[in-house]
């Protein structure tokens, strides 16, 4: 659709607000709405937003970053094919914007240009990438000053569906209609745990998609009067909320998934050995971009099928990477790597073009996987001898050691530039030190409420 055309539909069907959104360097979803009235003249000129904003963590403490003080702006500029009617809001409409300069170049410190970029530099190499992220959260309410959870369902009950079946169809039905696929739903492990996974889409659509997605769970959530949280650990006695990424790389055609071979032992081709090895080489740093928050840490723990180890193996739920069980028939189509230690305070732009970033370079520097990292175990289970044998390491156990792990990875900083790399890694250290001083309540209560 056109500019023309989409003021013309969001006319005809009523729309008064049209909120212009982009995510933060905290993952947070921001945005700004447009009257009706203005919106043909904002398709074309954005909405002008502070370009302090990018240097605010998520507790909204402005940060020092160069380039982002209280002088100069970046536009939100839309891009016209993410435009969607919200069917849980009828006169109200929502498009995803790219930041750009004031000469009309993209910004930066625009997450959304950082994956347009890899994705460019995996189409120099032949590659375009499809993904699909795997999105958990609780359905809760509040009661007083704590959170009560849903149900106290087991994990795949069809009791726990029971309970939120009104709630889970509604979200069904407005996720159908701003044209998401649905993939699958069923209960969590946790009390009041819910999954409800979309189709895959090429890699830039999926990270749009995890906006919309967000947004319309919150939202129909809010209306049934229950609270999602996306947070990675809403409760600390319950299992973490994964977004676990899952992404394949296909030929210029989108016909063939160059991830697959049928003649290796885990029908791998050497492409995905190299991207595997890639993301192995960097974990350390990769982590801070996919497990960015304070509450990420409390989730990545041994034993929660979070990961919490450097390895990768098939249907490994403790490895970083999962290489997934195909579909019988589709082995070729349904072959695809499994990222884990992903949640969904990252912003998924940020996330993905990390996750890519780390696999070009295997790519281009032909790495192989080190033997021992290949794993069918849950590697908790070795002891420290049989992990250091096999050079298995652990994941950042903490925000501040992913922190220090991101600042020594210079091939991932140089891929984000220093714009996004310097202001990422400020407004992450800022909440480190906010956190640490605060104790496990209220690091909860902060990010329950905002993820
Ligand atoms: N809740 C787990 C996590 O934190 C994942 C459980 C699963 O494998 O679906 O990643
Ligand atoms: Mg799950």
């Amino acid at each position: 659709m056109n500019a023309e055309e989409i003021v013309q539909r969001a006319r005809d069907a009523g729309v008064r607000l049209v909120t212009f959104a982009y995510c933060d360097n905290s993952g947070i979803i921001r945005g700004k709405a447009t009257h009706i009235s203005g919106l043909e003249r904002r398709l074309n000129s954005g909405i002008g937003v502070t370009t302090a904003m990018q240097a605010m963590g998520d507790m909204d403490r402005l940060q020092v970053v160069d380039g982002m003080g209280p002088v100069g702006e970046f536009r939100m500029v839309p891009d016209l094919d993410t435009f969607t009617m919200l069917p849980y809001a009828p006169t109200r409409a929502f498009v995803i914007a790219d930041m750009m300069t004031m000469d009309r170049k993209p910004w930066p410190a625009c997450p959304r240009d950082f994956l347009k970029r890899m994705l460019a530099q995996g189409e120099g190499m032949g590659l375009t990438f499809q993904a699909a992220m795997e999105p958990e959260w609780y359905l809760a309410r509040r009661d007083g000053d704590v959170f009560v959870p849903m149900d106290e369902s087991l994990d795949n009950s069809t009791l726990g569906a029971t309970y939120s079946q009104e709630v889970i169809d509604a979200m069904v039905q407005a996720l159908e209609a701003q044209g998401l696929q649905i993939e699958q739903y069923h209960t969590e492990v946790g009390h009041g745990q819910q999954e409800l996974s979309i189709t895959h889409a090429g890699a830039l659509r999926a990270a749009d998609n995890h906006l919309i997605y967000r947004e319309t769970v919150r939202n129909v959530a809010w209306q049934h009067g229950w609270l999602a949280s996306f947070a990675p650990k809403p409760f600390p006695d319950q299992a973490g909320n994964g977004c676990h990424i899952h992404l394949s790389a296909w030929d210029a055609n989108g016909e063939r998934n160059l991830f697959y071979d049928a003649n290796n032992d885990l029908e791998l081709s050497g492409l995905a050995y190299h991207f595997i090895g890639g993301i192995m080489e960097h974990l350390p740093g990769l982590t801070l971009l996919t497990s960015p928050s304070m509450n990420s840490y409390r989730r990545i723990s041994p034993g929660s099928w979070s990961t919490a180890y450097i390895c990768y193996g098939p249907d490994n739920r403790e490895a970083a990477v999962r290489i997934p069980s195909r579909f019988w028939g589709s082995e070729m189509a349904s072959t695809n790597l499994e990222f884990r230690p992903a949640d969904s305070s990252s912003n998924p732009y940020i996330a993905l073009g990390g996750i890519i970033a780390a696999g070009l370079d295997g790519v281009r520097r032909q790495l192989a996987p080190p033997e021992g990292l290949l794993i069918d175990t849950d590697p908790a289970r070795l002891n420290v001898d049989d992990l250091a044998a096999r050079g298995i390491k652990r994941l950042p156990a903490t925000l501040l050691e992913a922190i220090q792990e991101l600042e020594a990875d210079r091939t991932l900083t140089d891929a984000m530039g220093p714009l996004l790399a310097n202001s990422y890694l400020t407004v992450r250290r800022s909440d480190w030190e906010l956190f640490s001083q605060h104790d496990a309540d209220f690091e909860i209560r902060h990010h329950f409420y905002k993820y």
